[in-house]
Parts: structure tokens; C-alpha cells; sequence
């Protein structure tokens, strides 16, 4: 019987349906097979994975609808998803070789030191819906690389993309047992995170469930787990001499992909005095977003939120701000009472009590007003999450302040919080992870080095706390 249905979020229908998987059974079957694909060589596999990016390529156009279809984003935002997932591989040779590349250093005597890097076996991967093939993609091709072997959970919510991903790894010549596909929920993800044969987990995803790995992984420290989890992220506005850019800039950070990005801006921090203007501007613009199925023509800017229930409990998250006091700038509607679709949604919170701080995955920007530049950055670390920043206008000087003042892993100026470059690390601080940045660094949490000293033939010497042998001897006489 099939237990897991995946359904459009546009329209309702029926999209992918399957059964759930058995953690155990897919760990052991990678664990017989890794250490053959580890044994290859480097080229070998880099040159599997240059393949896979080919026959990404080849598929990208139904690639793109599938993933479209399945999150409900627009079509051309998941051709650049695609893009992303075939654009990973290029990257992570680079990282591989930057990172945790062979090395030869000079040692006393000449003694010569090597660094190389080991696999460390068997990775579970669970990834978020937002990016259902481009975030999981960001660890998995850089653990293949560097020979481990790999079960993937997907998102429950995005089943069929993860799916299709690990099918176009395995058309590029991935053996099937090196890389597997395990469908199912979070009690399936605490099961794979259980299962003996694991020697690490790479996690996107929610605080909350990223807490709850990280509470599972206490008693297992020689497991490496790398966490990438959300955001509450500060957007400041300051002195910013053309009102409009700023803020076109803070529509595309806080209503794209609807608000469903770790990195979208949640929060809107403006000078009390003059903010007007600029959040007048937001409104217009957004006021003139389309909100659309993903296909539609003329292309949507956002499509819906993932399902019913995001929507609702984004609904009941806005009211319970306006029963604390926020102030409704542009509401945020249900177009369809049915489906998912919200309309981008500005509130002043300025004086709600008790300001919660969550992360609200979906298009509502919260804006807080400020008496001066010090409260904005009290402000913007209001936080326990640590994971992008931006400030836009003010001076060189000014932004200087900010970045050496804000608690975050991304910290831009003049630019979105959202669309972090992918040839750079990409990791948050506080409740946004653990230390274990992923993008470029991912090369980090897929290997660990291995330190030798090596001599072609054994030499030694024991220069000083010896007996003198004949000194014994005299001793004796
Ligand atoms: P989620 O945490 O609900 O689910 C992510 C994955 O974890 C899914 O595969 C899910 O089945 C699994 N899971 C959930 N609870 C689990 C548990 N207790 N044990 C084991 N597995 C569990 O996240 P989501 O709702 O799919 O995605 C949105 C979240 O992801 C947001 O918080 C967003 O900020 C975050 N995110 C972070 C990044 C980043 O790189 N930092 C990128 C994208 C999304």
C-alpha cells in the first residue's frame, strides 16, 4: 500500500505516490558498496560526476517542470535551480582540490609529511523542500567525490525531485548501491540518524529538527553531522539615497521563492523618522507582484507556499502578531481558500510585546522602526539565529559597523539577504548551524584528513636517556 502521496501545491493533483523506506536496509546496502567507489580513482570519479552534470543538462527541461511542479515555484526559477545542480559539480572538483587536495609539506630530517584526506564511509543526507534538488545536491556531490557513499532522504514533501536526482546520478554511472534514495518523513529520518552503519549525517533543514539530530548525534562524537538550518534575517535600510532600489531590494529578499529561503529577510529595520517612504515603495512593488500557478503566462514571481498547512500556520502566525499589537501594512491574503497561494504581506511590529523570535518560512516582511543606527544593529541581532544579513545604503564606513557588528555567516551591503553564490561557503552562526559551513566548504565535511610522516627505509637513533651498555658492565665487575 502506498503510504506517501505527493501532491502539486498549484493545483492540488496528485503528483508522485510511494512506499516508505527502510533506513536500515538502505544504509547497509551503501556500506557493502562504498568502499569499492572510494577504492577508484579521483579521476574516475570526478569524471562520474562530470556525466551527471551532463545528463542534468541533457534532462534540465524536465527537470525544471518536475521541480516546478512539485514545490510550486516558477518554471524559471526551477531552471535555475537545475542550473545550480549542474553547477555544483564544477564547483566541488574546485573545492575538493582547495580544500582537502593531497598535500606534501618538508619535515625535520628529511622526513616527508603528507596530508591527505580519507572518506569517512557511509552519509545519510536529509533535505529541505524549498531547494529539493539543488541543497541536497550541494552534499551529495561533494561527498561522492570525495569516495563516500550516500543514502538521501528527501524532503516528505518533495518525494518525486529526489527521487528523479538520485535516477540522473545513477543514468550517469553512480553504482546504484553507492547512492540511494530512502522515502519517508521525519520518524524515517530519527531512523536513519539511528542506524548503526552511518558515519555521518549532512542536514538542511529546520532549527527544529536540526536540534533534535544534534541531540540524537550527543552520544555518537566520532559521527560527523553538518547542519544548515534557518534564519530570522535582519534587512536594514539606512540612509539609503535612491529610496526605490532599496526597496526593490527588499522585495526580491523577503517574497522570493514566496519567502520560502533559509537566507529571505524577515525582518525590515528602518530610521522611525522618514521610513515612509521606502515601505510605501515596498508595498507598491509588491502590490504588483504575480502570485501565480508556476506555469502560468505571464510568468508568476511566486507561486504558492508548499501546501495548506504552511499557509494556514503562516495565517495564524500574522494574526497572532496583530493580536500582540503589529500594525497591518499590506495584508497577507489567501487567494484561493483551497490552495496555498498568499499575497506578500507587510506588518509594523514596532510594538508588539514580546516579539517572537521565529522564522516565518513564507512572504512576510516584519518591519521594526529605530531611533538610530545603534539600535538597528541591537535590533538586527535580536536573534538567536545567525545566518544573513544586509544592509543597504549608508556609507562605507557605516557598513564597516555593520559587518564588524552583526552575528552572521552572510553579511551583504546593497544586496539581497537571499542568493548567496555557490563558489563561496555559505553557513550561519547562533541557532543557523553548527560550524559546518556547506557551498565551498562542503569538501570539509566530506573527508578528514589524514596526517603521515613517511621514510623509504627505517632509520632511527635514541640520542639521549640510554644506559651506557659498557658503563653497565664495568658496574657488574
Ligand atoms: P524540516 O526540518 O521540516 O525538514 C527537513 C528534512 O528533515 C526533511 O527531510 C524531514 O523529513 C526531516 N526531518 C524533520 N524532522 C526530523 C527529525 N526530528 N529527525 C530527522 N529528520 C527530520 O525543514 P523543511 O520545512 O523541509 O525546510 C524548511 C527549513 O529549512 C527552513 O527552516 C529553512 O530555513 C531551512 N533551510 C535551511 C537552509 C540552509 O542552507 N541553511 C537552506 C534551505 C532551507
Amino acid at each position: 500500500m502506498h503510504t506517501l502521496i505527493s501532491t502539486e501545491p498549484a493545483t492540488g493533483a496528485t503528483l508522485w505516490t510511494g512506499g516508505r523506506g527502510d533506513a536500515d536496509a538502505e544504509v547497509a546496502r551503501v556500506r557493502s558498496a562504498w568502499p569499492g567507489w572510494a577504492a577508484r580513482p579521483l579521476s574516475f570519479r570526478i569524471e562520474t560526476l562530470r556525466r551527471f552534470g551532463n545528463v542534468v543538462r541533457g534532462q534540465k527541461e524536465a527537470f525544471a517542470d518536475l521541480i516546478a511542479r512539485e514545490t510550486g515555484k516558477p518554471l524559471w526559477e526551477a531552471s535555475t535551480e537545475v542550473d545550480a545542480v549542474v553547477n555544483k559539480v564544477e564547483i566541488s572538483i574546485s573545492a575538493y582540490s582547495e580544500r582537502t587536495a593531497h598535500r606534501r609539506l618538508e619535515g625535520a630530517m628529511n622526513t616527508r609529511l603528507a596530508v591527505r584526506h580519507k572518506p569517512h564511509g557511509v552519509l545519510a543526507v536529509l533535505g529541505p523542500y524549498n531547494f529539493p534538488a539543488h541543497l541536497p545536491n550541494g552534499h551529495i556531490v561533494p561527498a561522492l567525490i570525495a569516495g563516500n557513499g550516500v543514502v538521501f532522504k528527501p524532503s516528505e514533501k518533495t518525494p518525486a525531485t529526489g527521487e528523479y536526482l538520485i535516477r540522473l546520478l545513477h543514468e550517469a554511472g553512480v553504482p546504484e548501491d553507492v547512492v540511494r534514495c530512502l522515502h519517508g518523513g521525519p520518524e524515517t529520518g530519527q531512523a536513519l540518524a539511528a542506524s548503526a552503519g552511518l558515519d555521518g549525517l549532512l542536514f538542511t533543514g529546520s532549527a527544529r529538527a536540526g536540534m533534535a539530530l544534534h541531540r540524537q548525534f550527543a552520544e555518537m562524537p566520532q559521527k560527523i553531522l553538518a547542519l544548515e538550518l534557518g534564519g530570522n534575517n535582519p534587512l536594514v535600510i539606512w540612509d539609503a539615497p535612491d529610496t526605490y532600489a532599496a526597496a526593490l531590494i527588499a522585495v526580491q529578499s523577503a517574497f522570493l521563492s514566496a519567502g520560502q529561503r533559509c537566507t529571505a529577510a524577515r525582518r525590515l529595520i528602518v530610521r522611525d523618522q522618514g521610513h515612509q517612504e521606502v515601505v510605501e515603495q515596498i508595498c507598491r512593488i509588491a502590490e504588483r507582484l504575480i502570485v501565480d500557478h508556476p506555469h502560468a503566462n505571464p510568468a508568476p514571481f511566486m507561486g504558492p507556499v508548499i501546501d495548506n498547512q504552511a499557509a494556514d500556520q503562516l495565517q495564524e502566525a500574522f494574526l497572532g502578531l496583530l493580536t500582540k499589537g503589529g500594525r497591518p501594512i499590506k495584508h497577507l491574503e489567501r487567494l484561493a481558500d483551497d490552495k496555498p497561494f498568499l499575497t506578500p504581506a507587510v506588518i509594523d511590529v514596532t510594538d508588539v510585546r514580546d516579539r517572537p523570535d521565529a522564522e516565518l518560512f513564507g512572504p512576510v516582511l516584519q518591519v521594526i522602526r529605530v531611533a538610530d543606527f545603534d539600535m538597528a544593529l541591537a535590533e538586527a541581532n535580536a536573534t538567536r539565529f545567525g545566518l544573513a544579513a544586509s544592509l543597504i545604503g549608508g556609507s562605507p564606513e557605516l557598513y564597516d559597523r555593520f559587518w564588524s557588528n552583526i552575528r552572521a555567516g552572510v553579511i551583504n551591503w546593497n544586496k539581497p539577504t537571499n542568493g548567496a553564490p555557490s563558489n563561496a561557503p555559505f553557513g550561519g552562526v547562533g541557532l543557523s548551524g553548527n560550524h559546518r559551513p556547506s557551498a565551498f566548504y562542503a569538501a570539509d565535511y566530506c573527508a578528514y584528513p589524514v596526517t603521515s610522516s613517511e621514510a623509504e627505509q627505517a632509520r632511527s637513533s635514541i640520542g639521549i636517556g640510554l644506559r651506557d651498555p659498557y658503563a653497565a658492565n664495568n658496574l657488574e665487575d
